[in-house]
């Protein structure tokens, strides 16, 4: 069912011959634009009408009563209560620790340059909610928010029809725990749009973060500009570089587990062992034929997305998944750590035969939205540094300013823009003002 990729004795860029799905989010701006000009022309009356259409939800009211929050989380289950907040105090005490100081430089005596974070002022936060409920991704957006010190938080959410259109109570039941009470009950396109421009009863956000469908992805590349944005989080995946001192059950195991997220989730391993893989391939097939979703995790795992990559050697091995730039990638080789240590794109390093993917999804601290479809070689995951701003705050007294001023003189005849020397000169010298 999983494809062999045989990359042994070539070179260059293995990029071209690695699996990776293909989703066309430009192909989808023609339809998510009308989308995103109706909520901007008819605010809250839109909303309601597009929950309707892509719902099929007729909501009373776009945001969810505080009540319904409450409610949400006495009815939660103890043991996923219990779960929500080791997960959450988990990823409290990593976030905390990536908050910044501000940093003064003195350039020269009487100049200094000062770089002050500050929080973005709103943030909406989007959670999925079409297909499954992801109350980890509440937690995953709002934890890194709320450490940043940013002071508006809203959250949305798809409606879903079986809970009397309300997003799912999981969902809502995180949001108490966590202290939002702005939660909408909105979802694609149409709630990206939201957040960008306000509706009646949304007040318009500075940025929008958090993963989604097509759509979600497809309304964020469009609104760009309008909106802060964290990135398009597309497809999952998972890369696996390993050694035959690798157990095959935990590498096939990791795999099923993130093929069963979508059809179009990428599974890979990367190995220079063709026993592992011979191992692999046997674990695989028990395993992915006994599991709950077993659909979805065939038509991944056979997906052109997914497969064996075969490698020289893993020096070569790491080279490809640097090449591949996972969202996630797991080191499961005999020098785990020192090979981790050397790897340079990927959402997250899950090191050694331990630490998998599950425990990152939800609670080994570390945050869960990353960036997917090679983007991990620009773009970070979410974190407290999403959130912040660093404004460099410029201070200069008259003598430092003079001591610059034939520099900036130069630069700016050099640009043909002297006015900018002028303004120097009016201070310090070289005109009537700088005299005085
Ligand atoms: P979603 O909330 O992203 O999208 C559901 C919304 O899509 C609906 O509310 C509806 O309004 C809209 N929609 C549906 N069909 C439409 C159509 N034909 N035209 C316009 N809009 C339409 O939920 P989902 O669909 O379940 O997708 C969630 C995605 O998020 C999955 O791909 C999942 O893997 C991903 N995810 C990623 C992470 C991460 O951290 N990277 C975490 C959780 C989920």
């Amino acid at each position: 069912m999983i494809s062999r990729i045989d990359l042994r004795g070539s070179s260059g860029d293995p990029r071209a011959l690695l699996p990776r799905a293909a989703t066309d989010v430009s192909a989808s701006l023609d339809k998510v634009r009308p989308i995103c000009e109706d909520v901007r022309e008819r605010g809250t009356e839109a909303l309601v009408e597009l929950t309707e259409r892509f719902d099929g939800v007729r909501l009373p009211g776009i945001r969810v009563p505080r009540a319904e929050l409450d409610s949400a989380l006495e009815s939660l289950d103890p043991g996923v209560r219990a779960a929500l907040q080791e997960s959450i105090e988990r990823a409290r005490s990593v976030h905390a620790d990536q908050r910044r100081a501000d940093t003064t430089t003195r350039v020269v005596p009487g100049g200094t340059v000062t770089e002050r974070w500050v929080p973005v002022g709103r943030v909406g936060l989007y959670v999925p909610g079409g297909r499954a409920a992801y109350p980890s991704s509440v937690v995953m957006n709002v934890v890194p928010a709320q450490e940043a010190g940013v002071a508006s938080l809203a959250v949305t959410s798809p409606p879903q029809a079986e809970f009397g259109g309300l997003p799912h109570p999981t969902t809502l039941a995180a949001c108490a725990m966590l202290g939002v009470d702005e939660v909408y009950a909105v979802g694609g396109a149409q709630a990206v749009a939201m957040f960008a421009y306000g509706s009646g009863e949304c007040r318009r956000a500075d940025m929008v973060t958090g993963p989604g469908n097509i759509w979600v992805a497809s309304a964020k590349r469009l609104l760009k500009g309008v909106i802060g944005i964290d990135a398009e989080a597309g497809p999952t995946e998972i890369a696996v570089l390993a050694d035959d001192t690798a157990d095959p059950a935990y590498v096939a195991a990791d795999l099923v587990s993130q093929a069963e997220h979508d059809v179009l989730a990428a599974s890979v391993l990367v190995t220079p062992s063709t026993e592992l893989a011979g191992k692999v391939e046997a674990e695989l097939a028990a395993r992915a034929d006994a599991t709950r979703h077993r659909d979805r995790v065939a038509e991944a795992l056979s997906g052109r997305q997914s497969g064996i990559v075969l490698v020289d050697d893993l020096d070569h091995g790491l080279t490809v998944v640097d090449a591949y730039a996972a969202e996630h990638l797991e080191i499961m080789t005999a020098d785990a750590a020192d090979r981790a240590a050397a790897v340079r794109n990927a959402g997250a390093v899950f090191v050694g035969p331990y630490s998998p993917v599950s425990l990152g999804d939800y609670c080994a601290g570390s945050n869960h939205v990353l960036p997917t479809g090679g983007s991990a070689v620009h773009t970070a995951g979410l974190s407290v540094q999403t959130f912040l701003r660093g404004v460099h705050v410029v201070e200069y007294d008259r003598g430092a300013l003079a001591a610059a001023a034939p520099h900036v003189a130069a630069l700016a005849e050099a640009e043909d823009l002297p006015a900018h020397g002028e303004a120097v000169a009016a201070r310090v010298g070289g005109g009537e003002e700088g005299s005085r």
